[in-house]
Parts: structure tokens; C-alpha cells; sequence
């Protein structure tokens, strides 16, 4: 599984960053950003954010 943020949703709250530092990282424009989608997905997935904003990267979009 792929995963990416929805900066519109991202608060940039830090949690997820705090809860899986070697899967969420926090980028320069205050917003989350994914490193490893393999750690992420060790870390619960989208659970990690309880603001809806890391989304499952499907249906083709590319990152
Ligand atoms: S992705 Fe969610 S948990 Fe992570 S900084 Fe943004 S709002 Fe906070």
C-alpha cells in the first residue's frame, strides 16, 4: 500500500510524525510528508492521522 498526505486535510499537527518518525515526516511547508509507506503501514496506516489527512495513494494517481 501507497500512502500520501492530503495537504488540504493536514493540520500539521506533528502526531503522526511523533507516533511513526521513521514513516511520517514534516515537510517545510508545515504539512506532513510520507518517507516510507512501508513503515507507515507497520504504524496502523491511515489511522496515524486523526484527521482523515494520510489518504491511501490508489486508483492510479501518481504520487
Ligand atoms: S497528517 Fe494528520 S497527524 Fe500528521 S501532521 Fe497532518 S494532521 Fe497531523
Amino acid at each position: 500500500m501507497e500512502y500520501t498526505v492530503d495537504k488540504e486535510k493536514c493540520i500539521g499537527c506533528g502526531s503522526c510524525n511523533l507516533a511513526c518518525p521513521n514513516g511520517m515526516g514534516m515537510g517545510s511547508d508545515g504539512r506532513a510528508t510520507v518517507l516510507s509507506n512501508a513503515e507507515v503501514e507497520e504504524c496502523g496506516g491511515t489511522d496515524l492521522c486523526p484527521y482523515g489527512a494520510i489518504v491511501e495513494e490508489d486508483e492510479g494517481k501518481a504520487i
